[in-house]
């Protein structure tokens, strides 16, 4: 039987839905009080990626539709480490901004680490500030990285248990894969974490109940891999020859065998902006709890 399809599409509407409904309540909540701050986002983007220059945009436009404030600021892409620091502090400082997003990856005269790091814990609204890291893997509240939180939710709302399940991720990157497998675990999963160095991936990713592809390369998850009934969850997105995007997993082939599988594109994509949404209205009420205005 083929398996189930997880649309991120129709998860991602109904989080947004939750959200703009929650925005909307703060807006009746300010009224015409001009010091009642709304949830703002800024987005920082240094040089001119072309693909860097799509996600802002995108980011920008959801944003418009849940209600958040966005303020963009597009620098050149030799923007000094100072000056890129500087305005970092600023925006740390801004009673209007909440969550701060430092567009990756950065061109390589800046450190990414030391950029990160600038962005206050309670802003960080990727979730890839030290603090939070060390945060979620202690099991703490956290802003916690988007994909790896939209993967997570997408089973959620799925009605998949994750408790007692064998996880098994290809991918260790600081972004995807090391925090998702700190987020399993949290949710009491066995997760097992592999790479490239991995000695025989295939028998591992076959004993999985939740697989879990973020990889780099097209089509690498074939059937091969996956367990009768397996959930599978495709974070990889690829330009195949024709710059169609498709993800680390052969989908016509695995999905014949899977229990349930993430589609690409429609799958967790739309989950990781969905995802910054609800980072940047949690970090907004943590900063207000803090003031005690909410
Ligand atoms: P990275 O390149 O940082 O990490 C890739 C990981 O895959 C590495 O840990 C690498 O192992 C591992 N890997 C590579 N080849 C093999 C192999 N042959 N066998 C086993 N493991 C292997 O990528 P990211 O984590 O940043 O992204 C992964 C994918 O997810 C990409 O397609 C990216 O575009 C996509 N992505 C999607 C997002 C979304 O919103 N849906 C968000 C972020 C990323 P090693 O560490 O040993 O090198």
């Amino acid at each position: 039987m083929p398996a189930t399809i997880i649309s991120g599409k129709e998860i991602s509407a109904r989080i947004r839905e939750r959200i703009k409904g929650e925005i909307e309540e703060l807006v009746r909540m300010k009224g015409e009080n001009p010091d009642f701050a709304l949830p703002g986002l800024a987005v920082i983007l240094v040089g001119d990626d072309p693909g860097s220059s799509i996600y802002v945009r995108n980011k920008r436009k959801i944003c418009e539709e849940v209600g958040i404030r966005s303020f963009g600021y597009i620098l050149e892409k030799d923007t000094s480490e100072a000056d890129l620091m500087g305005l970092i502090d600023q925006l740390n400082e801004d009673k209007n901004v909440h969550g701060i997003l430092c567009q990756l990856p950065l061109p390589p005269h800046l450190d990414e680490f030391s950029v990160i790091s600038a962005i206050s814990p309670e802003k960080d609204v990727d979730g890839f500030h030290p603090i939070n890291k060390g945060l979620l893997s202690m099991g703490k509240n956290c802003l916690i990285p988007c994909t790896p939180l939209g993967c997570v939710e997408m089973l959620k709302l799925s009605g998949i248990g994750i408790a007692g399940k064998h996880c098994v991720i290809i991918g260790r990157s600081n972004i995807v894969g090391k925090p998702l497998a700190a987020l399993m675990l949290n949710e009491n999963a066995t997760v097992t974490i592999t790479h490239s160095k991995t000695r025989d991936l295939q028998e591992i990713c076959r004993q999985a109940d939740i697989l879990v592809a973020a990889i780099g390369k097209q089509g690498f998850v074939t059937g091969e891999y996956v367990k009768d009934g397996a959930v599978v969850i495709d974070v990889g997105i690829n330009r195949d020859t024709e710059n169609k995007v498709r993800g680390d997993v052969l989908f016509e082939e695995v999905s014949e065998i899977a229990g349930a599988i993430t589609p690409v594109p429609g799958g967790v994509g739309l989950m990781t902006t969905t995802i910054l949404m609800q980072n940047t209205l949690q970090a907004y009420r943590n900063i207000m709890s803090k003031e005690a205005v909410l």
